[in-house]
């Protein structure tokens, strides 16, 4: 079988970049359009994924012949369509119709400052996108087209940062479209948060999630050569603070042979079947030795997504959530609500999880570590341990709301942890906002799950703008949020999101 390492970078993308306008200006103003939407494009030019240029559209065959051609490149993750001039907007119906890529709207001019001794109209006729592009609002609300619209010139480094978590989300959506997903057994029995309908999943996200008998991953752990163990143990040695008792020769070194041998039979698996995210059940672990934690944890790191006690919902995120995040500090990460400190005015959430937390969270190097877990009733597994760094944070989850998925996202701070000696497992301590009771409060009110991802790379609005190409509900607790004005919000939703799904 061919192996397919996962790949988890912007680099293959790329959106382009269309400007709109029509044959009546004559070919002087139309070169004018060109160079000077090149100039636009060219201001775009830093940004993590490559935008290219695209000669300007004139009529209606040609933008839905662009429509069609950006549908059938899956390295194209985006459209951003600009009215240097006025095109004329039913001439985009059939292109905009046609669109299943993420858009972007980017309401801008090429000028900074008006000229305003030297306007006449022959510049009148030539920037006129603040009519042109009004144009071009009104039939994308028309048709319902689901689209960022960004507002300045791009000279503006916030207009820019702007397009940037659009694109950062529009490869989160492209990821998720092509992702597969392996589950290893079921979901923890009797809990009720982590199941949900896969079939709509594929539907609305694209991803393909499916169970595979955990005795296959033993088959594939059982194959490992005894060679390739030694030279992964060598990484561990060389990556992290390993305990004196897992090294070559102590009493407890069988155990990290035990996890590298998981980690390399996973990633085996993962690998030939072209799997971007995975499960795992710790009712269900067949022969495996140990609950995996430490491969887990890497395999997170790495990029792939990853639910525990078969939460696929999550494991989705997680993924997307790495992706979005490729080439910025920090990481993603299952994170788990596990307990309070309520002293009060200084209220924090401890998070954790039994083992698999992403050592993407830390800059520190984490200590490699085994000691006894007491669910699961196997060997005490291999762990990474450390604290999330200090810092701005956010906290994502999934339910299944019955008739539809429900985002929930609480921008959160990491702040330094007090010693924990006695609590091995990576972690996190974070204090959210706007403040602790009315977070829990709008997150219970909100059905919203005890698993989420964390993630530290990317912000609330890289989110807003993938829910918004999903057409996912997304409610946030944030600075501005109140519990009477969310709970408000929720009602709304459930008749809002009925409604647009039609009958
Ligand atoms: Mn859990």
């Amino acid at each position: 079988m061919t192996r397919q390492p996962l790949q988890t970078s912007l680099d293959q993308y790329e959106v382009w970049f269309v400007t709109g306008s029509q044959n009546l200006y004559g070919e002087e103003t139309l070169r004018q359009v060109a160079e000077q939407s090149q100039a636009v494009a060219e201001g775009l030019a830093g940004l993590p994924v490559k935008v290219v240029w695209k000669p300007v559209l004139k009529d209606s065959d040609s933008i839905r012949r662009l429509a069609l051609e950006v549908n059938g490149r899956d390295d194209v993750i985006g459209v951003i369509a600009w009215m240097h001039t006025f095109s004329p907007a039913k001439m985009w119906i059939a292109g905009l119709d046609a669109l299943a890529k993420p858009l972007l709207h980017l309401h801008t001019q090429a000028n900074v400052e008006l000229p305003w001794a030297e306007i006449d109209f022959d510049f009148m006729n030539l920037n006129q996108a603040a009519h042109g592009d009004r144009e071009f609002g009104y039939i994308q609300t028309r048709l319902g087209v689901a689209r960022k619209t960004v507002v300045g010139h791009v000279s503006t480094p916030a207009v820019v940062a702007q397009v940037e978590d659009w694109q950062r989300a529009a490869a989160g959506w492209a990821a998720a479209r092509t992702l597969k997903l392996a589950r290893f057994g079921d979901n923890m029995r009797y809990v009720a948060v982590t199941e949900g309908d896969k079939t709509e999943a594929e539907l609305r996200f694209g991803v393909q999630v499916n169970t595979w008998g955990v005795n296959e991953l033993v088959e594939a752990v059982e194959q490992v050569a005894d060679a390739d163990i030694d030279a992964l143990v060598q990484v561990y040695l060389d990556s992290y603070d390993v305990a004196d008792e897992l090294t070559p020769g102590a009493e407890r070194h069988q155990s990290l042979r035990d996890g590298a041998a998981i980690e390399l039979g996973l990633r085996s698996f993962l690998e030939e079947g072209g799997f971007g995210a995975f499960t795992t059940s710790f009712e269900d672990l067949g022969a495996l030795k140990q609950l995996p934690g430490l491969a887990v944890q890497r395999l997170m790191a790495e990029g792939y997504g990853f639910g525990a006690e078969g939460d696929w919902k999550t494991a989705i995120l997680v993924r997307v959530a790495n992706v979005m995040g490729a080439g910025l500090p920090g990481g993603a990460s299952l994170m788990e609500d596990y307990t309070y400190d309520l002293v009060p005015g200084s209220e924090r959430i401890l998070g954790a999880h039994m083992l698999e937390v992403s050592p993407s969270l830390t800059t520190a190097t984490p200590r490699l570590e085994v000691h006894q877990l007491g669910i699961g009733g196997k060997d005490d597994p291999v762990r990474l341990v450390f604290t999330a760094d200090p810092g701005p944070a956010l906290v994502v989850a999934m339910s299944d709301m019955r008739d539809r998925f429900r985002l929930v996202a609480n921008v959160v701070t990491n702040v330094d942890a007090p010693d924990l000696p006695k609590l091995p497992v990576g972690r996190a301590v974070w204090e959210p906002a706007p403040d602790f009771a009315t977070s829990a409060a709008c997150w219970l009110a909100a059905g919203a799950a005890h698993h989420t991802v964390m993630t530290t790379a990317v912000g609330i609005e890289v989110f807003r703008d993938f829910a918004e190409i999903a057409k996912t509900e997304l409610v946030v607790i944030d600075e501005d949020t109140t519990v009477r004005s969310f709970q408000r919000e929720l009602r709304w939703n459930q008749a809002y999101y009925r409604l647009a799904q039609g009958i």
